[in-house]
Order: structure tokens, then sequence, then C-alpha cells
């Protein structure tokens, strides 16, 4: 059984409810969520005129292999009604791979640890809240990349508890 942090983020409609509806959906993809951070609230990133996001970070336990667990989490943002259309667009919801269990993996379609996890306040702060002493491989500490962060320029607000289904 191998240990996974995923990154979950909505912006676009019942915000909230999306990222329930993502652990449930989880759920019956051979997908367990064992544990979740707060919500954020994060300005976006990128393309800056859009509704701010909520973001969370969740533990998951599972049999499925990287490129497996991809498709499945690929599906859910699928099913969730994820439209392609912008880059770093609105979204109903994304999910990323932040690590799996200590692998390093660099596929054309899949790289893991996350390659911009490192510099995301938004990823981060759940994260450390979640798993204080979890270490990036290959980059170090996830402590230690968030407290290098600067606060101002990446907003984030905690909102509470995640919306466990
Ligand atoms: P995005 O639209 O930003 O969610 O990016 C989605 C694309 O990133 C997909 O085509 C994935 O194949 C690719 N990708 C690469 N690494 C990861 C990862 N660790 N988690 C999720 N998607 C990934």
């Amino acid at each position: 059984m191998a240990c996974a942090f995923l990154s979950l983020g909505s912006n676009l409609g019942d915000r909230l409810g999306h990222l329930s509806e993502a652990v449930r959906q989880l759920r019956e993809r051979g997908v367990t969520p064992r544990r979740a951070s707060s919500v954020y609230e994060t300005a976006p990133v990128g393309r800056t005129e859009q509704p701010a996001f909520l973001n969370a970070v969740i533990e998951v336990e599972t049999d499925l292999e990287p490129l497996a667990l991809l498709a499945q989490t690929q599906a859910v943002e699928n099913a969730l009604g994820r439209r392609r259309v912008l880059r770093w667009g609105p979204r109903t919801l994304d999910i990323d791979i932040l690590l799996y269990d200590d692998c390093r993996i660099d596929l054309p379609e899949l790289q893991v640890p996350h390659p911009r996890m490192h510099e995301r306040r938004f990823v981060l702060l759940p994260l450390v809240e979640l798993q204080p002493d979890v270490v990036i491989p290959g980059i170090g500490p996830a402590r230690a990349c968030l407290d290098a962060l600067d606060p101002q320029t990446q907003p984030a607000r905690c909102l509470g508890a995640f919306p466990w289904p």
C-alpha cells in the first residue's frame, strides 16, 4: 500500500462542495483518503483575473501505481466537469499528485514530486499543517520551502476544517 499526498483546488461554482465530492469519488476509485488539511482560500497565481481558489491537501492510501493513480485523479477532475480551456485558468477541480511515498518520477505525463510544489504557498501551507516533518525528495523539508516564501505575494487565509464527506 502506497501513501500519497494530493493537492486539491477549486475556484468555480460550489468550491467547498467540489473538494468534498473529490474525496467521495476518489474513495470509489481505489484511492482511500485518510486525512485532510484545513481549507485555505488563496489568491490565484498565473492568471490573476479569476476567482480566488479554495485549496487543501489530503493524504491517501492506494494500491494503484503512480500512473494509474494519475488516471484516477484525472477521471475525478473530468467527472466534476473540469474544462481544460485555459492553462492556469479557472477550474471546478484540480488534483495534483504532490508526493508518492519517497518516489521520484520523471515521465512526460507525470513528475513526482510535483515540480512546482516547493514554490507554491497554497500547496506548502496545507501540506505542512497535515505533516509538519514532511520532506520533498530531492528538495528538502517542506517547512523550509514554506518559510522561504513571501506571505505578502501569495496570501492565504485558513477557512477551517475540510468538508469531510
Ligand atoms: P494542470 O492542467 O496544471 O492540472 O496539468 C495537468 C497535466 O500535468 C496533466 O497532463 C498531467 O499529465 C501533468 N502532470 C505532470 N505531473 C503531474 C502531477 N504530479 N500531478 C498531476 N498532474 C501532473
